[in-house]
């Protein structure tokens, strides 16, 4: 083997990729992927960086992904940190975007790539769009060039926690509309050097998460807020509030303001993301998100929700205490936001 060979270990969790038809629809099959994977002939070619594949037990539809998985990928990378030059984590798509953002905090002072990525037809189906990610997903995490959680689809390389799963159907199903995207993977591979992070200073270190208990409430119009107050309890650590366009929420005759202040006061961290994909939250532009301002929620910025949802499992795990997470919640960690 030529020693300045890249070595990538995949790590396969689950979801369509590897999955095949059983009675009930298409379910993960353990080692369907690993079989496929012997005849993608330009992986095993001299030129293609050496890998390895590691299959979970059970292998899971991303659906039934939880904060447990979260923490066994994380587990898995860092127990290997040292001997691969870059991971490849095979997923489902319904919740890749959440894992690619879990991953992005998990992962302290990241200085390898960490590539997402799966298919929208499974590799047992003709024109199957997993051969070209898997492909170009190893290539990707072989690269000197990355130090950061991406994810990879159709030919576009994004940033994990910009990403989001915009398609149930197209084979280009995820985007990050208010992040360029890193790479292109045309022709030739095309990075865009601006878009990169830099790498951090520190050694390595992960952070498992705690099954923090967190909400999401979408706003909506006619919403009775009344009715989430028995939720809004002191349990809650933590809420993302989906609002309208720039941080809006309906105002007068509505129970929402008196909610929210009640969680704030028990000391519930109040994430304010739009409900737009594309663009930024801006409090005190509208009357209507005045109020939030004055119950202490923090912006989101342009953050996604499953940005949001993952920093707030990700900082109630490392600080224990409200005020900080709420201060570090509305700053730019890990390149999620634009402040
Ligand atoms: N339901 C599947 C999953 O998320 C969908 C997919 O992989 O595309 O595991």
């Amino acid at each position: 083997m030529c020693p300045s060979k890249k070595k990538v270990l995949m790590i396969y969790t689950g979801g369509t990729i590897g999955m095949v038809p059983g009675e009930h629809g298409y379910t993960p099959s353990p080692e369907a992927l690993s079989k496929a994977l012997e005849n993608i002939r330009d992986l095993n070619q001299p030129t293609a960086p050496t890998w390895e594949l590691l299959e979970f037990h059970p292998l899971l539809d991303s659906s039934d992904i939880t904060v447990k998985e979260w923490n066994k990928i994380g587990r898995t990378i860092a127990e290997h940190y040292a001997s691969y030059d870059g991971f490849v984590v095979l997923h489902g798509t319904d919740t890749m975007a959440y894992t690619a953002a879990a991953l992005s905090f998990m992962l302290e002072n990241l200085d390898k790539p960490v590539i997402l990525t799966g298919a929208q037809i499974p590799l047992c189906e003709m024109r199957s769009d997993g051969y070209d990610n898997i492909i170009n997903s190893v290539l990707l995490a072989a690269s000197d060039k990355l130090c950061e959680v991406c994810l990879y689809f159709n030919g576009t390389l994004l940033r994990g926690n910009r990403s989001t799963k915009l398609s149930s159907d197209r084979l280009g199903a995820f985007d990050s509309p208010n992040y360029p995207h890193l790479a292109e993977c045309g022709i030739q591979i095309q990075f865009h050097d601006q878009a990169l992070l830099q790498p951090q200073a520190g050694p390595f270190r992960l952070q498992e998460f705690e099954e923090i208990p967190i909400g999401v409430l979408k706003v909506f119009p006619g919403i009775q807020l009344q009715l989430f107050e028995s939720i809004m309890t002191k349990k809650l650590h933590g809420v993302v509030l989906e609002t309208f366009g720039a941080g809006n929420i309906p105002s007068s005759q509505n129970a929402l303001l008196p909610v929210i202040e009640k969680a704030h006061r028990s000391g519930c961290v109040l994430t304010v993301c739009s409900q737009c994909p594309q663009g930024a939250v801006s409090l005190g532009t509208y009357e209507t998100s005045q109020g939030l301002i004055r119950t202490g929620a923090v912006s989101g910025h342009d953050m996604t929700t499953e940005a949001a949802v993952a920093k707030l499992y990700y900082l109630f795990s490392r600080y224990a205490d409200p005020e900080t997470v709420k201060e570090k919640m509305g700053n730019n960690l890990r390149g999620e936001l634009t402040q």
